[in-house]
């Protein structure tokens, strides 16, 4: 079994902000915000990145974020907006390798990403 900071969080050996959880997913506070609400959902199942998830778990991926809505709109920001998020090895910046979708909201978010080089 995968041993990450999320799965410590997930059995509760090291401390998070819980804002939800169900049978299939645990969702909880970044520790290091970048956004006025930056929420990250986790799946209780084990996949390192979205590489690692084949077609037949792909409902995995959507409860992370049908979950991330459904907090949204209780939350009351799911009108004005937000982002997911979900980062994939070296170049995207992964650092935990367990999935997991960043839901950031509560301001104006900009764009994202690097331009593209010029041709
Ligand atoms: P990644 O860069 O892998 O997409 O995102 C990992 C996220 O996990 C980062 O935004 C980071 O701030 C957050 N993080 C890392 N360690 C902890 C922790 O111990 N607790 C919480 N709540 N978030 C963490």
């Amino acid at each position: 079994m995968a041993d990450t900071i999320f799965h410590k969080i997930i059995r509760r050996e090291i401390p998070a902000d819980i804002v939800y959880e169900d049978d299939h997913l645990v969702a909880f506070r970044d520790i290091a915000p970048q956004a006025p609400v930056h929420v990250l959902f986790v799946p209780k199942a084990d996949f390192a990145t979205l590489n690692e998830v084949p077609e037949a778990s792909a409902v995995v991926v959507g409860r992370l974020a049908t979950a991330a809505a459904r907090y949204a709109k209780q939350q009351g920001f799911a009108e004005d907006g937000y982002r997911i998020v979900m980062n994939c090895n070296g170049d995207a910046g992964q650092t935990v390798f367990q999935i997991h979708l960043h839901l950031l909201a509560g301001a104006p978010l900009g764009r994202f990403g690097v331009p593209a080089p010029a041709p």
